[in-house]
């Protein structure tokens, strides 16, 4: 590796002709549609329409060839109105402020809506972790670590994985910690090895969560998931799980794809084959027996379930219309853009929207940070069990409600979480 500096923007898997729409603008969006239907106080909305602290940092990173890099990174708290902060740390080029607020956001509202008692927050470093050598990334960590020690701790901001950061990672932060403080703390962060404090099924459990989501919703919709086409965007930690066990429940993944593009086989993919080819070879392109398609056509393919796992606004106003899919399952946070959500309830398509089909991952952070401020961990069996009884109270509640008023599962998860914030602060008071 030789630089920092971003080399490929995310946002260059999009197509030419669709503008980027901004995250923050979208979840602002989203807050003040929901907050109308609520007819929120004016004082509370305003308060959740700005994010409660933003930590820009830059430091210095000391490269393989000796020189010495500037990095730009950001530790950002929604709300702190339920609990300690709960977010993950996103290692990408181009990574924005808005980006990270949108993100944060979003946390806030998914803690709530399945009922943990955690407010929302996220980090980013804008870096290309993939041109970066294991030493660069872990002392771009180690000092990340250092740069947020004013902000983390097991009792007031737990970060966790997700795009561009791992097991790995998490394992360094948790180290670098432990030794400012003198002892070994596993719980300031989660989705750390099983061997220093992490838990059984963290690293399957965002996949999971998709997974049993698209399962309940598939029943409720009378789509039989026996053969059905499943197309997954991003073949990552939640793209990768959520298409190996879809496969396990029968149904045919007839495209995955990454950053750079993605493979299709109308007659269905080995995606157990796929995964040692992935091993392998670094990546999905060319596996045998599939044709290339670029992530734009992708997404249109015709299918019966479309997962989105990579990014947000990829199913815009743009392309929303063209959508062969009858529901969609969002693995990824903010992949829809409100107007696309438009197009696509006017068209009978449903979404599982990213704050509950995607809460898997947050849940068993959860169980990881409570078994790991008791020091005492349980058995895999019992955190998949304990995740699906969670998710599956959030999605019956969330089911009734929009069948009661007769809105989107977006907007019906949305009024249920943004309530319970409000609630917080209403009860809390205004301090001073
Ligand atoms: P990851 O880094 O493991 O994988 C991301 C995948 O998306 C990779 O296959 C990458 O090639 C692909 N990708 C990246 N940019 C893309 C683009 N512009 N177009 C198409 N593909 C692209 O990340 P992850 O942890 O799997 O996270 C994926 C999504 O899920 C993100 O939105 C993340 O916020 C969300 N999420 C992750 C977790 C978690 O536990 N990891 C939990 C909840 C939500």
């Amino acid at each position: 590796m030789s630089s920092v500096a971003p080399s490929v923007s995310p946002r260059t898997a999009r197509p030419s002709h669709a503008p980027a729409p901004n995250p923050w603008t979208m979840a602002l969006r989203q807050l003040h549609d929901t907050a109308g239907r609520l007819q929120l106080d004016p004082a509370i909305h305003a308060r959740l329409a700005s994010c409660q602290r933003e930590l820009t940092v830059h430091f210095p990173v000391r490269l393989d060839d000796g020189t010495t890099k500037i990095v730009t990174g950001y530790r950002i708290h929604h709300s702190l109105a339920r609990g300690p902060v709960k977010g993950g740390l996103r290692y990408a080029p181009g990574v924005s402020l808005d980006e990270v607020r949108a993100l944060a956001m979003w946390m806030t509202w998914k803690s709530a809506l399945v009922g943990l008692p955690y407010g929302g927050a996220k980090g980013a470093v804008d870096c290309d972790p993939k041109r970066l050598s294991a030493g660069e990334l872990e002392r771009l960590t180690r000092r990340f670590a250092t740069e947020l020690s004013v902000l983390v701790s097991p009792d007031r901001d737990i970060p966790a994985p997700d795009i561009g950061t791992d097991a790995r990672v998490m394992a360094w932060f948790m180290d670098t910690y432990s030794m400012h403080i003198g002892h070994s703390e596993p719980g300031v962060v989660t989705g750390k090895p099983v061997s220093i404090g992490g838990s059984e099924g963290r690293f399957e459990a965002t996949g999971r969560g998709v997974a049993l989501c698209t399962r309940w919703a598939a029943e409720r919709l009378a789509i039989p998931l026996a053969n059905a086409a499943v197309v997954v965007q991003g073949f990552g930690n939640v793209g990768a799980v959520t298409a190996r066990l879809l496969h396990e429940y029968g149904c045919k993944v007839v495209a995955v794809s990454e950053i750079k593009g993605g493979i299709y086989n109308p007659k269905g993919i080995d995606i157990r084959a796929l995964r040692l080819y992935h091993q392998e070879h670094g990546s999905i392109a060319d596996f045998p027996g599939t044709t290339p398609v670029s992530n734009a056509e992708l997404l249109e393919l015709p299918c019966d379930v479309l997962v989105p796992a990579a990014v947000e606004g990829q199913i815009t106003s743009l392309n929303a219309g063209r959508l062969r899919c009858k529901l969609i399952a969002e693995g990824a946070n903010g992949p829809t853009t409100p107007d696309a959500d438009s197009i696509l309830a006017e068209r009978g398509i449903s979404i599982m929207p990213d704050i509950l089909c995607n809460s898997g991952g947050v849940i068993v952070s959860y169980f990881e940070w409570v078994q790991d401020l008791q020091f005492f961990f349980w058995a895999e069996d019992e955190v998949n069990e304990r995740l699906r009884h969670i998710m599956g109270r959030a999605f019956d509640a969330l089911w009734e409600r929009a069948d009661m008023t007769q809105q989107t599962l977006r907007a019906a998860a949305l009024d249920i979480a943004v309530s319970r914030v409000a609630e917080a602060l209403t009860v809390r008071g205004l301090y001073p």
